[in-house]
């Protein structure tokens, strides 16, 4: 588990606010689980995988019940959905933590971020398509173009499980060529052998039967849609009949995205698929299902490796230099953030000469001083940190517009308005979210 700082801090949530535009630009809306659920709820979808079985904090809680804290975040949306039953069709996006106990190293943490989408309620291959296209879409929003897009269908219930007991009876015959922990798997759950990593597995792994002869026709079907529907709407794709995911609960269309500018063994960035029985298993109604959760500090990794969505400099618009008594500072730092204006100030007052150092220090466009001169007649010096000969002097109770002027900030709205927090900033405009770096 780690602590995210400036300038990290910023650009995970900035890769956050791009998601839930895209999300809610495709029609999703939020929906915010909580991070412990009762330990059943993970129980029930992924008893056989290392997830749930190995990798999962769980305790008993002050009364007795059982919870984890969540693995994942798919498991915590459906059970909402059965809890509240929302119409259908319900299409929502989240960002979130999840915590997993596993041997931590580069791009696998104990604590760590996802982005997704679930939607409940649509059988339509199309869905596949829009979800699929959805998390495309959005490494390329973010400069990425070393992402590879792997798909596969497990086939419905039946086919899968016909699949895996093929899967069995293969891996069986060569069970004296598995490792260990991959003949452990293949007791219970022949299907994670598929995902297996040593060599020596896969080696046996690439002889095994393939998920295409198994599929109904209906399922057939539907995959042949979803493939036709990524290529008329332009999303690269290589078909992965091996490509089985970590939890159980996933049925016909399956896929994985890859960054391949990091290590093979870390470079899952995103990953999803439909769990048309997942509703039922957590008590609900049979609900068709799909999603797909995308890790945050990898994609992150896989910025830096391709050297794109920069982190951006924490930035404000002026800062406040005040060389007499600090009441300037005070009540010209609120006028201004009142008024749009990024504004930050040092306390403790300090020399012209030390506080001109914050002021550079902070990134600021301009420093805004107020020496004996200046309080003695009632204005303020505006020094441009960018330009040298930029400086003029104006009156203390035009400084507000004088600053809006400046930096073209539009006037803030009436306090009737309720703030839309994923509205893209006003023309000029400085927030924490969207630091806007000096020109
Ligand atoms: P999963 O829920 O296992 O399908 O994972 C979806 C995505 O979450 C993966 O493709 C990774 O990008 C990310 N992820 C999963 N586990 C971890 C972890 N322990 N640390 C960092 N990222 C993870």
């Amino acid at each position: 588990m780690h602590d995210v700082m400036e300038p990290d801090s910023s650009r995970r949530r900035a890769l956050v606010q791009r998601f839930a535009v895209a999300a809610r630009t495709a029609g999703y809306g939020e929906v915010v689980p909580p991070l412990l659920e009762d330990l059943g709820v993970f129980l029930r979808v992924g008893e056989t995988t290392d997830v749930v079985t190995k990798e999962m904090y769980d305790f008993v809680d002050k009364d007795g019940s059982r919870i984890a804290l969540r693995p994942e975040i798919t498991a915590g949306v459906v059970r909402a959905f059965v809890q509240h039953r929302p119409a259908l069709p319900w299409k929502v996006w989240y960002a979130g933590t999840n915590f997993r106990h596993e041997r931590a190293q580069k791009g696998r943490y104990r604590m760590f971020d996802q982005v997704g989408v679930e939607v409940l309620g649509v059988d339509d291959p199309d869905l596949d398509v829009e979800v699929i296209a959805l998390a495309a879409r959005f490494f390329e929003s973010l400069g990425l173009c070393q992402v590879e897009l792997s798909v596969n269908s497990l086939g419905d219930h039946g086919d899968r499980s016909r699949y895996s007991d093929a899967v069995r009876v293969y891996l069986e015959s060569r069970r004296g060529e598995l490792s260990e922990a991959a003949q452990t798997t293949l007791e219970r759950n022949p299907l994670r052998v598929l995902d297996a990593k040593r060599p020596s597995d896969r080696a046996v792994v690439a002889d095994a039967p393939r998920i295409s002869t198994f599929l109904s026709d209906a399922s057939a079907a539907h995959y042949e849609r979803v493939l036709s529907g990524l290529d008329a709407v332009g999303v690269d794709h290589v078909g992965a009949p091996l490509l089985v995911r970590g939890l159980d609960y996933y049925r016909r269309t399956t896929f994985e995205f890859a960054a391949t500018a990091l290590d093979a063994a870390q470079n899952a960035v995103g990953g999803g698929g439909r769990y048309d029985g997942l509703a039922e298993d957590l008590g609900g109604p049979p609900t068709d299902g799909i999603g797909f959760a995308l890790g945050v500090d990898r994609i992150l990794l896989a910025c830096d490796a391709e050297e794109v969505f920069d982190a951006a400099e924490m930035s404000i618009d002026a800062f406040v230099v005040d060389v007499v008594d600090g009441i300037a500072a005070r009540d010209i730092t609120h006028e201004l953030r009142a008024a749009g204006v990024a504004v930050d100030r040092r306390f403790g007052g300090g020399s012209m000469k030390s506080q001109m150092k914050s002021a550079g220090r902070s990134g600021a466009r301009w420093a805004l001083i107020v020496g004996e001169d200046e309080a003695a007649d009632r204005e303020v010096t505006l020094r441009s940190l960018l330009d040298r000969d930029d400086q003029r002097r104006v009156p203390r109770s035009s400084l507000v517009a004088a600053m809006r002027d400046l930096l073209d900030v539009a006037a803030p709205p009436a306090r009737s308005t309720p703030a839309d927090p994923l509205a893209p900033p006003a023309a000029g405009s400085s927030t924490p979210d969207t630091p806007r770096t000096p020109t």
